[in-house]
């Protein structure tokens, strides 16, 4: 709230003209793509200093690093849906729920989704339903629902019965496209073999989640000594070690990453952040790294 309509780059160079203007003394902020991070061995020892190169052969060191490098959505290869993506097709009921209750809503359960899907339909069948969207529209994309196995091959065969019973309308077909119609505010989506129908907005999920495409070349099991997870995202300390959760369910209450140093923040480390999550974590994840900078700065001097 409070930033409504206001435009990204603008509000990140406020930011950015703001940390120069009032911590200028201690921060740095360096435009430029880091290429490569990983951990060196200073004089011979692993010291747990971290170096990271950007793509102009620039060369930062740092005993902590705190990885914001966000994900990368892909989505499905529907004409349209990226043009669309967080204006009116869009994917979480509380970023954008509210703004489309008691208008017409079409939600895409295709093939490729099947695994989320069964997740995703359940919390549509929770959630959903205070907003009162009239119509209500599953696509499947080509899959069909007559049968078992295509209920199941869109990860729908658990809830399907439901969906009928509160009278969700099933359009099967594959999609053709989708585009904004500005003089009727709604987005219409085009079939195959079906008439087109006019939604206010359309809920679609990724069909992967990787790191950004930034970030891939070095986010990988050599650093982190562990695989990405499940949704591309940074992998918690292990099971039993302080504050690990979820992948999914992470909010900053765990900032650390299996290896010693580095943390992340944000979309990196959970799929569920949001901007507000996002700024939290940047801070939680701030203020670990400077505890253990404090630690062992002290256990030093005791030496
Ligand atoms: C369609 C859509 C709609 C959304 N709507 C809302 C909403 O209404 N409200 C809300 O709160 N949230 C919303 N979100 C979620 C929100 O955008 C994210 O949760 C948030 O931006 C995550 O912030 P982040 O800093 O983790 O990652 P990002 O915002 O992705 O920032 C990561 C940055 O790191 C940079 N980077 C990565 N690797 C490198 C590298 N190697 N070198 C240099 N830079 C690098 C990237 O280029 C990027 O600029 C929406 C998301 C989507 C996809």
């Amino acid at each position: 709230m409070g930033s409504e309509g206001a435009n990204p780059a603008v509000w990140r160079q406020t930011v950015r003209d703001q940390l120069v203007e009032f911590y200028g003394d201690t921060t740095k902020y360096k435009k430029g793509r880091i290429v490569s991070l990983r951990q060196i061995e200073v004089d011979g020892v692993n010291r747990g200093v971290f170096e990271a190169k950007d793509e102009e052969g620039g060369v930062v060191r740092a005993r902590k690093v705190i990885l914001a490098t966000g994900v990368k959505d892909h989505l499905p290869q529907i004409p349209g849906v990226a043009e669309q993506w967080g204006h009116r097709i869009i994917h979480c009921v509380y970023c954008h729920g509210t703004e489309t209750a008691k208008k017409p809503v079409a939600f895409l359960y295709d093939k490729p989704n099947a695994a989320l899907n069964s997740m995703i339909v359940e919390k549509m069948l929770y959630f959903w339903p205070g907003l009162e969207n009239d119509p209500r529209y599953v696509l499947t994309n080509g899959v069909d629902l007559d049968t078992e196995e295509g209920r199941k091959a869109a990860g729908l065969e658990k809830y399907y019965s439901v969906m009928v019973k509160k009278g969700f309308r099933f359009i099967t077909s594959p999609i053709t496209s989708v585009k904004e119609n500005k003089s009727t505010s709604s987005l219409e989506i085009n079939f195959a073999s079906h008439p087109t129908i006019a939604v206010d907005a359309m809920l679609v999920m990724p069909e992967r989640i990787t790191p950004s495409e930034h970030a891939a070349s070095f986010l990988t099991e050599d650093l982190l000594k562990a695989p990405l997870g499940p949704m591309g995202s940074i992998p918690p300390p292990p099971p039993g070690q302080q504050g690990s959760g979820s992948f999914l369910v992470r909010m900053g209450d765990d900032p650390k990453t299996t290896v010693k140093g580095l943390f992340w923040a944000g979309n990196s480390g959970s799929p569920m952040a949001n901007v507000t999550f996002s700024n939290a974590q940047g801070q939680v994840a701030a203020v670990t790294a400077a505890d253990e900078l404090g630690q062992e700065d002290l256990l030093d001097s005791q030496q």
